[in-house]
Order: structure tokens, then sequence, then C-alpha cells
């Protein structure tokens, strides 16, 4: 089997790789197993200079990883340096947090009866992580750096379409030096993943992607007794009540839903605006979405490029076009650009109703819904009526509806008054189908670890 990338903005293929072959997996298993017996007694201080080299040398690379980026998966040119920075800041923040974030807990002694006692986290083995194509860089290196620092060895199944992506993470990593097997990407299809996740020496999986694939992986991973953390779909709404600032709520919702050309698992993808402000918001935003660029991710000019496949632009026209035969309104956009490669324009949808595809389901690309509410306690029941519970964006200058949104808001991200960011600092993943456990902040390292409870008499 081939792993094809190719240019979303073109059709264009730029490479073909083979598929690694079961024996070739089974090397490369051993070799990540062999590796962790050693790499698990280091230290802190040594994961954390190679981690700041991996940083520097990542931080050099910034030009030609981010223009193969955007070849290989038709995200801006610009989205794809801010995405490297990113990864940048997030591996340096790691190589200083994580000897504290893993310190040793105290427990009282007396109170076990022990000399001494305490909780480490101490690190698990291999850890196979799936990742998709969206944020090609990032999505592997919040779970490799602090994977790696953690004293773990990880395994990236990279999702087929970005194979270059996949092959610069290994080379950067061993580049820094860290040794073989620490890091390793797996070229293989998704069928090639259970052997993987059933080979005792694997001790857990984390995956990023689809409702589909987490329900797979975590079949596999429950009938193994394996830990898991999913990050899934979501369908964010993004709230907006009379007292917001309506016009700042509507250029931040045309960045929350467009960011990533639309393919974003914490875009705002639901427009919830209360009757009072819906005409002023709905006029700011459908104009600023019908003004944005569509063209060439390379050129600095462009807003929105291509998806990143031929099926995922299939699947918004299908939505879309379903939403249009029942009867909503396309207030912009609304069709496939013609030509070569995969763009979509940007769209604001309304007057939807529940029979419509798009109504609670989640659009993975430039499309917005847009709807209509009386009340706080309308929007939130909206908000929350979705199987998913990633982010939710409110936007209010009310306290009191501030700390409604804040209690009653049923998603693993709140924010009042923007839009939903990951930050190194703060925890992030989902509730309901859009997964469950935490990645980035002390949670997310701590996710991998085996919480040994040690008591010395
Ligand atoms: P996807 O089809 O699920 O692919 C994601 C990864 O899973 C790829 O590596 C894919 O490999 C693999 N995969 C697919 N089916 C599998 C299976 N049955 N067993 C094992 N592995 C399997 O997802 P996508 O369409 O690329 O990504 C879009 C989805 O990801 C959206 O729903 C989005 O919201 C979600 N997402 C969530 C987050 C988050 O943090 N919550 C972040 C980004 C994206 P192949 O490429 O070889 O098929």
């Amino acid at each position: 089997m081939a792993i094809t990338s190719q240019n979303p903005a073109t059709g264009e293929t730029l490479r073909t790789f083979d598929a690694l072959t079961g024996a070739e997996v089974q090397d490369a298993i051993g070799t990540a197993h062999a590796t962790f017996q050693n790499w698990r007694t280091t230290s802190f201080d040594h994961r954390a200079a190679l981690m700041q080299r991996a940083a520097d040398l990542l931080a050099e690379d910034s030009e030609s990883i981010a223009t193969i980026m955007t070849l290989e998966m038709g995200k801006t040119l610009k989205s794809a340096r801010a995405e490297v920075a990113k990864c940048v800041k997030g591996m340096r923040w790691y190589a200083e947090n994580a000897e504290q974030l893993l310190a040793d807990e105290p427990v009282d002694p007396v109170a076990v009866g022990a000399s001494r006692a305490f909780a480490r986290y101490a690190p698990l083995g291999i850890v196979l992580a799936v990742m998709p194509w969206n944020f090609p860089l990032w999505q592997v290196m919040r779970f490799a750096a602090p994977a790696l620092m953690a004293g773990n060895v990880g395994l990236l199944k990279h999702a087929s379409n970005v194979p270059q992506c996949a092959l610069y993470m290994e080379d950067l990593f061993r580049r820094a030096g860290f040794p073989d097997g620490c890091f390793t990407a797996l070229l293989i299809g998704a069928r090639e993943v259970e052997p993987v996740l059933r080979d005792p020496r694997v001790r857990a999986a984390t995956l990023t992607g689809s409702e589909l694939a987490g329900q797979s992986v975590a079949a596999i991973c429950g009938d193994e007794i394996k830990k898991t953390v999913l990050e899934l779909g979501g369908a964010d709404p993004f709230i907006v009540m009379p007292s917001a600032d309506v016009q700042r709520a509507a250029e931040v919702a045309v960045t929350a839903r467009c960011q990533n050309n639309g393919q974003s698992c914490i875009a705002a993808k639901r427009f919830i605006v209360h009757t009072d402000v819906y005409d002023e918001f709905a006029q700011a935003f459908v104009a600023r979405m019908a003004a944005l660029v569509v063209g060439d991710p390379m050129d600095e000019a462009t807003d929105v490029g291509p998806l990143a496949t031929e099926s995922g632009r299939t699947d918004v026209e299908v939505m879309v076009s379903d939403a249009r035969a029942k009867g909503a309104a396309i207030l912009c956009g609304g069709q496939a650009v013609e030509g070569p490669g995969w763009f979509y324009e940007p769209t604001v949808v309304a007057d939807m109703t529940p029979d419509m595809e798009m109504y609670a389901e989640e659009v993975f690309g430039p499309v917005a819904g847009l709807y209509r509410i009386d009340s706080i306690d309308e929007a939130i029941q909206l908000g929350n009526g979705t199987n998913y519970g990633l982010g939710s964006n409110a936007w209010t200058s009310d306290p009191q509806e501030q700390d409604r949104f804040v209690r009653d808001l049923d998603s693993g991200v709140v924010t009042i008054n923007g839009m939903t960011v990951s930050y190194n600092d703060m925890p992030f993943g989902g509730t309901k189908r859009s997964g469950y456990g935490r990645e980035l902040s002390g949670h997310g390292i701590r996710e991998f670890c085996n919480i040994k409870a040690v008591w010395i008499g």
C-alpha cells in the first residue's frame, strides 16, 4: 500500500511512500521497547536539554517545514508558520516544567504508618499516537513533548495524507539527539493500527480525530485493558448576548470559524445570537465572511486555502446542500469553487431546522450556522444541544451571565468574550462524544504516567 502526499490546492501528487510492512512495524516496536528501558531512567535535565535542542532546530526549520505543511494539507503559509512557533513554545514549556509537574507528591507518613510515603509519576512505556492532518505538527507535538519529557517513548501513526510531516517529526527528534526508538513515525494505514494496539509492549494510546476512529481505537484498547485519551470532534457554540460588543464578536467569529480553512476541532461552528442583536451580528458577520480571500495558501494575502482532502470537501457540499434543500437560507457562499484544488467558499447558513444534518453536526470546512434565540436559557440549551462538548464560547459583559455560562455549558473548554484556543498552561479536552482525558498543562503530562503509590517502612 502506498501513502501519498498530495497538494490540495492543485490536486497534484507530491510524493509517494511505501507503507511499512508488518515486520518493519514489529522492528520499530522492538526498538522503541529497548530504548524505553534506558530512556525511563534518564534525568529531567537530560531530557530537557534534548527537547530544547529539538525546539531550536524546529525554529531554524520554520520556513521549510511550514512550506511542507502548506503544500501537504493546504493551510495558509502564515498559519503554518504560526503553528511551528506554537510547537516551539510548547516544547520549551514542557522542557522547563516537566520536572516540577511530575514531582513526587508527599503523603503524611503518620496517616499511613510509614516512615516515608509519596505518589510518584512513573513513565508507562510505549505510547501510540494516532493523529489527524489538520494541525500536522501541533497535534503531534502536544503529545510528543509531554510524553518524552515524562520518560515515555512515542510511536506516531499520522494521518495518511501528511507523511512528509510525520517523517519530519521523527527526523527532528533524531537530529536533536533523542536516541533511536524514542520517537518513531510508522507510515501505516488505519487498518494496520490494531496489531500495534494489541502488542503488549505498547502500553497506551492517544487519538485525535473522528468519532469513528476514536471508537475503534478505544474498543481495541478496552479489550486489551489499555489507557486511552481521545480528542474527537466538536460543534462548538459561539453565543452572542445583547450586552456583548457585537462588532468585536462578529470579527472574532470569522477567525473562530475560518481558522485553518475551517478545519479545526475547536472552531466555532454554531453561532447562537440573541434576537436583540441578531440582525446587527448577522450583517457584520456575513459581510466579513464574504470578504475573505480564498485562494493559494502560499500567497500572503490568502485568508482561506483549500480543504485538505477531496472527500472532506464533498462532505461539506453534502451538508450544505441538505440544509439548502430543506429550506435553510444561504446568506453567503454555499458553493465549491470551480477549478483545480479543493476550495470551498466561506458560507453562512441561517434559518436551520433540527432535521438538517448541519443543525447539530460538525461541518469541517468554512461553513457557519446562524441560530436566533430569545433568552440565556435557550442559548445554553441550544449550546449544549449536540453530542459534542469540546469548546464553548459566549459573549456577554454581564457578570451574572458569564457565571451562568461557565457553570452550565457542558464542554471541556469555556471561553467568555473570546474564541477557544489551546494553551500550554491550560488543560484541553472534551466531554460527551468529543472524547475524554486531557492534553496540555500538568493534566496532559500525567495522563500517560503510572501513579505509583510508594510506602517505605
Ligand atoms: P480521522 O479520519 O479520524 O483520522 C484521524 C487519524 O485516525 C488518522 O491518522 C487516521 O488514519 C486514523 N484513523 C482513522 N480511522 C481509524 C481507525 N478505524 N482505526 C485507527 N486509526 C484510524 O479524522 P480526520 O477526518 O482526519 O480529522 C478530522 C476529525 O478530527 C474531526 O472530527 C475533528 O474535529 C477531529 N479533531 C479533533 C481534535 C481535538 O483535539 N479534539 C483536533 C483535531 C481534529 P488515516 O489517515 O490513515 O485514515
